[in-house]
């Protein structure tokens, strides 16, 4: 295909389609990199992959997201993400990268429905925390079930709360947690902690943290919200149902970044190598979210990288391609 750099514009072709930027995601960090895109009139299209607005769109509300003094519900909030961007021109399309090209631009992306030539490249593709894949989990995420103590701790002052992991994030969090809840019991399925020697003296040290050491939950009960966990004890599988107002599971994340594996930097655990500008190794790929940030997996902080990238996509154009608009 003839692919004129100079005055790139967005067009169709049959199956081909040429644009500016292409994002992947319709998380906070794709939706704000729409936003930004589309106003600096780069008429961005975002795939929004299986799930259309991202991780927040799972919860029942945002207490910590600036300019919501009364929160707002997660699917409400990136509803008017996604009506912002349109405004200005963005286009979302209900579709997934399958696979991807980076080894020269513009970057070849396939979908299930077509293919993109992409002048520059957005990877806001967020992570998955680890699911426990017991009952009851899925039915009480956002009431009661939570990936996320700085997200919904507030919501368990004075109650008691079960706390899945045994490695530093499980251990911070339940720490973290101690500041509201009344109680923090620790159900970990080995007989010790992978935590780090300091965080495991703080915890064990804490007069509200409680362990349940070879121990998993099976089951997770409630009616409108969580009432009890089912738990086993896997050396005696001795069972029994233990009354709590929450779990909390802190058993890891997994960045969506398989398709790009071999094709850009990443860290042992698979997150997006990205540098303070959101540069990948490859220029032209920008990352905005989760896919590159491991530490802080906020709705704020990915939407500002999210916003950040899409400016990087814009002065890319401007220096590469000669874009004018
Ligand atoms: C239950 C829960 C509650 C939370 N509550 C809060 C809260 O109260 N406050 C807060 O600040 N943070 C909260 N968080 C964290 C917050 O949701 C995340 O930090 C944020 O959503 C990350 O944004 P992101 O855009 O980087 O990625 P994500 O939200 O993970 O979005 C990733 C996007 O990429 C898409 N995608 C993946 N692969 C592909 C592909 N191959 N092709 C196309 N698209 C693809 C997905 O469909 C999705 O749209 C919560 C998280 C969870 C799980």
């Amino acid at each position: 295909m003839d692919f004129n750099l100079t005055n790139f514009s967005t067009s169709k072709s049959g199956d081909v389609e040429q644009v500016r930027v292409l994002i992947i995601g319709s998380g906070p960090a794709g939706l704000t990199a729409a936003l930004y895109a589309a106003r600096a009139d780069l008429e961005p299209v975002v795939l929004t992959g299986m799930e259309h607005g991202g991780q927040v769109s799972l919860t029942y509300t945002v207490e910590n997201y600036p300019g919501f003094p009364e929160g707002i519900g997660g699917q409400e909030m990136v509803e008017r993400f996604q009506k912002q961007a349109e405004r200005f021109g963005a286009r979302i399309e209900f579709d997934s990268a399958t696979d991807v090209d980076l080894s020269k631009r513009p970057f070849r992306i396939k979908t299930y429905n077509k293919e993109y030539l992409a002048e520059t490249l957005i990877i806001a593709s967020g992570a998955t925390p680890r699911h426990l894949n017991v009952v009851g989990e899925t039915e009480f995420t956002g009431r009661g079930v939570s990936y996320c103590a700085t997200c919904d701790g507030w919501f368990f002052k004075d109650k008691d709360v079960y706390v899945v992991g045994g490695g530093d994030s499980a251990l911070e969090e339940s720490i973290f947690l101690t500041r509201y809840a009344k109680s923090v019991t620790i159900v970990h399925r080995r007989d010790e902690l992978r935590a780090g020697p300091i965080l495991q003296k703080r915890a064990m040290e804490n007069p509200k943290i409680n362990f349940l050491y070879d121990t998993v939950i099976t089951e997770i009960i409630g009616k409108d919200a969580v009432k009890s966990v089912h738990v086993k004890n896997v050396k005696t599988n001795e069972e029994s149902e233990r009354p709590t107002d929450g779990v909390f599971v802190f058993i890891g994340h997994d960045p969506n970044t398989q398709l790009f594996r071999g094709q850009l930097d990443m860290d042992e655990r698979g997150y997006i190598k990205v540098d303070q500008l959101m540069k990948t190794n490859v220029p032209g790929v920008f990352v905005g979210g989760e896919a590159g940030d491991p530490n802080f997996r906020q709705v704020i902080t990915s939407a500002g990288m999210g916003a950040a990238a899409a400016m990087q996509a814009g002065h890319f154009l401007d220096e590469h391609v000669g874009y004018v608009s």
